[in-house]
């Protein structure tokens, strides 16, 4: 078959093997002869000589350039240049060490390759140590070439801001450095991906906790209204059944009712909330609500959280996306040949290899890896595309119409192969036909086509469409192989959701049922009552006996009154007590149990959140690859101080003043 090119792992290391025994000699002068710069002699020649007679050599490739990817020459190249450059910088010769950093980043033009990976961190590593020395001159230097090797490479950034930060010479270059190292973090997908699965799971687990503090919360305020409602249902109905002491044991299983199985134990908070449900003030049922919404949503946001890590943590799907971003670096063609090695039925691994042959313009490998791509799915149209895309551009029309055919027999309405039998059948000088398939690409998709053309005036067309996988693609791939976001949402009808949804019901129908006639607490002696036992409503928010002392001054015995106002006043001592001593383990009880609800709640999902993220700091959050010089540290102490700031928040008026007025109290 003429269109078929042959590339053997044996043929590769043959030619390899020269160049590591060049490289081995490129390294033994630098142990030798660190005496005599002069004296280095460093044969680079040799590698481009073996490369260029492999150019010329005789290939019986139908594509004509027998431009091979050579990974070992090309590593033994660049270590050989990389090795001169750090004898040049070790002799103080910066000049001569600068000019090899240029002839490295000619190298990698030369061969189309467009990041350096283990140049750009050896260059961030040296500058590191410059920047011990204190020599920031030196380290600028280092980090600035260190992204001409990985233009998108985090660290870099961070590093150049550090040194700006460090020699003081500019506080703008600091903050710019630091925005784009936080951009280059965003853009490394995997990182990011790794950091949102962290976010998720950490925002669960404090809304997690935050309910629970709050649930208790509302217990403490709500106990009481709940039993007295009770008992005097219950009473009301069987007058006479239960005695005193039984009506309170009605009452307390009630609310206790989850604690006693401990399989229910769990939705013990869920239950609390939607049983004080009725009784809580508007912001407090804002609270609730979410909190169970939350609770409703946690198995999605655990699944898309699991997905996530997953995602990050699989050296497959971070090759696919990398090898997807339209950056070449050699290293990644030996990884992404494992992977398709180890995975051989499936196209996607040869269809992106292709890719990244062909971006380094290793036609003969690029065409291999098509030919692979068809062999595991003959219906590939894109590597049909592709492929006659490789001969239109090695100058063999005729073939690549070929493959646009195939392409087109399988998608009729493939605008890239449309476009690009348009542009071999006018070098084949079938113009009418050439015309027919333009206006059939122009039916297909206009926006695509005008786009196309406005830009061929200005660059001269004749450059064919190449077809990609597009991130989505590869994301939507990977995520569908474990499940797929399908899958998200079908967790939501899972146990845990479904009784979320039904507490949140249960909360929502109590309050509307049982309509607003349910007991209250009396702002001034902290007593409850209801419609059924009080008389009266001069005064509202008061019971029937401090109704009585506030209205009827006169009347009342002394010993009466003296016994109501030493009982409101152990019941605000108590209550005051009570909040300063929760406010101590959860800073924000206190305001939240006084009835200052929003600040409280806001304070201790804050305390909860820190002191989380300082637990699971070590399995959960990964700090940017080289991000501050120290960055657990640095995360320690800014989450220690975020804890500190909730706790001292909390704490600073924990509970009302034992004489602020009545009203203070916000009960209802
Ligand atoms: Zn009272
Ligand atoms: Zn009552």
């Amino acid at each position: 078959m003429t269109g078929r090119l042959t590339f053997t792992p044996t043929c590769l290391r043959a030619a390899a093997w020269p160049g590591l025994l060049a490289a081995l000699l490129a390294g033994a002068p630098v142990r030798a002869q660190q005496e005599g710069a002069e004296r280095i002699v460093i044969p680079t020649e040799r590698f481009r000589a073996s490369e260029s007679a492999a150019a010329d050599a005789p290939d019986e490739s139908a594509l004509g350039s027998g431009r091979r990817f050579n990974y070992e020459g090309f590593r033994a190249e660049m270590l050989g240049v990389w090795f001169k450059r750090k004898i040049f910088l070790h002799k103080g010769l910066a000049e001569a060490a600068a000019a090899e950093t240029d002839e490295l980043e000619q190298l990698c033009r030369d061969t189309g390759v467009t990041r350096l990976d283990e140049i750009s961190a050896a260059l961030i590593h040296e500058g590191n140590a410059f920047l011990d020395e204190g020599n920031f001159e030196k380290a600028r230097c280092s980090f600035r070439d260190a992204l001409r090797f990985n233009q998108h490479s985090p660290e870099a950034h961070f590093r150049l801001a550090s040194t700006d930060w460090r020699s003081g010479a500019s506080l703008g270059g600091a903050v710019k450095e630091t925005v784009a190292g936080l951009k280059a973090t965003w853009r490394s997908y995997a990182l990011s991906s790794a950091a949102l699965g962290n976010i998720l799971i950490l925002a669960l687990l404090s809304a997690a906790a935050t309910a629970v503090l709050f649930s208790l919360a509302m217990l403490v305020r709500y106990q009481v209204l709940v039993r007295h409602d009770l008992e005097e249902t219950v009473q009301a109905r069987h007058p006479g059944r239960l005695p005193r002491e039984g009506l309170h044991l009605v009452g307390w299983g009630l609310v206790l009712l989850p604690l006693l199985t401990w399989i229910a134990a769990l939705w013990t908070p869920a239950y609390w909330i939607a049983l004080t449900f009725r009784y809580q003030k508007a912001r407090e049922r804002a609270i609730s609500a979410a909190l169970l919404a939350l609770l409703i949503l946690s198995t999605p946001v655990a699944r898309a959280a699991e997905l996530l890590f997953g995602l990050a943590s699989d050296p497959g799907s971070r090759l696919m996306l990398t090898a997807s971003s339209g950056s070449y670096d050699p290293a990644q063609i030996v990884a992404l040949e494992q992977v398709a090695v180890a995975n051989p039925g499936d196209a996607a691994y040869p269809f992106l290899l292709a890719g990244l042959y062909a971006r380094g313009r290793y036609l003969a490998e690029a065409d291999a890896h098509y030919r692979r791509t068809l062999e595991i799915d003959p219906g590939h149209y894109r590597a049909w595309n592709n492929l006659g895309n490789l001969y239109l551009t090695a100058g063999r029309p005729e073939e690549a119409l070929k493959h646009y055919k195939s392409a087109l027999a399988i998608r009729g309405e493939y605008m890239p192969a449309l476009y690009n039998s348009y542009l071999a059948r006018k070098e084949l000088l079938e113009l009418k036909e050439a015309e027919q398939s333009l206006a059939e690409a122009q039916r297909v998709d206009p926006d695509a086509m005008s786009a196309l053309m406005s830009r061929s005036e200005v660059e001269g067309s004749g450059e064919p469409i190449d077809a990609s996988i597009e991130r989505e693609e590869i994301f939507a791939r990977i995520v569908g192989a474990r499940g797929g976001t399908g899958q998200v949402f079908a967790s939501l009808l899972s146990l845990p959701s479904i009784m979320a949804t039904l507490f949140l019901l249960a909360a929502l129908g109590l309050s509307v049922m049982a309509g607003a006639r349910q007991a209250n607490r009396c702002v001034r002696c902290g007593e409850p009552f209801c419609h059924r036992c009080k008389v009266g409503d001069r005064v509202p928010d008061y019971c029937s006996p401090c109704q009585h002392i506030a209205t009827a001054k006169e009347g009342l015995s002394p010993s009466i009154r003296r016994e109501k106002i030493t009982q409101s006043e152990r019941f605000r001592a108590a209550q005051i007590r009570l909040g300063r001593i929760l406010s101590v383990p959860v800073p924000g009880m206190g305001r939240i149990l006084d009835g200052r609800t929003l600040t409280g709640g806001l304070i201790v999902a804050a305390w909860s959140a820190s002191l989380l993220a300082l637990a699971l700091r070590p399995h959960l959050l990964q700090p940017p690859a080289g991000g501050p010089p120290r960055p657990w540290i640095v995360m320690t102490i800014l989450l220690a101080l975020a804890a500190a700031c909730a706790w001292i928040l909390g704490n600073v008026r924990a509970s009302r003043e034992a004489n602020a007025p009545a009203g203070a109290w916000q009960w209802h």
